[in-house]
């Protein structure tokens, strides 16, 4: 089964409740993550340690509902900025190509 991090009255935490983390190491038996959190249900706040061996990735994340229908469309548009920051790198690498190509003949006609 998977780890969760829940409120005393239920409500599965998430990201968007988390105050604080924290990573507790200790010498002798497992370490633990701290939690600090605001449930989004009842707006208690609330403290969770979990076995560093139990936290993993999505943890925070519920998939299903993380992202709200609202906020989709803001998404969508971050991932087409993204895109365009790809060919902008793109370019930018070709830039570089050409420089190392100007760079070289101004070395070649020093010879
Ligand atoms: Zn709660």
């Amino acid at each position: 089964m998977k780890t969760t991090i829940k409120c005393n009255c239920g409500q599965r935490v998430l990201a968007k409740d988390v105050m604080q983390t924290g990573y507790y190491l200790r010498l002798i038996g497992p370490s633990f993550v701290y939690v600090k959190f605001r449930c989004s249900r009842c707006k208690k706040l609330g403290e969770q340690f979990v076995k560093q061996e139990d936290w993993e990735e999505g943890i925070l994340h519920d998939i299903q509902s993380e992202i709200k229908p609202e906020e989709k469309p803001r998404f969508e548009k971050m991932g087409r900025i993204d895109i365009h920051e790809c060919i902008d790198a793109h370019f930018e690498l070709e830039k570089m190509d050409n420089l190392r190509e100007i760079l070289e003949a101004i070395e070649e006609a020093r010879k």
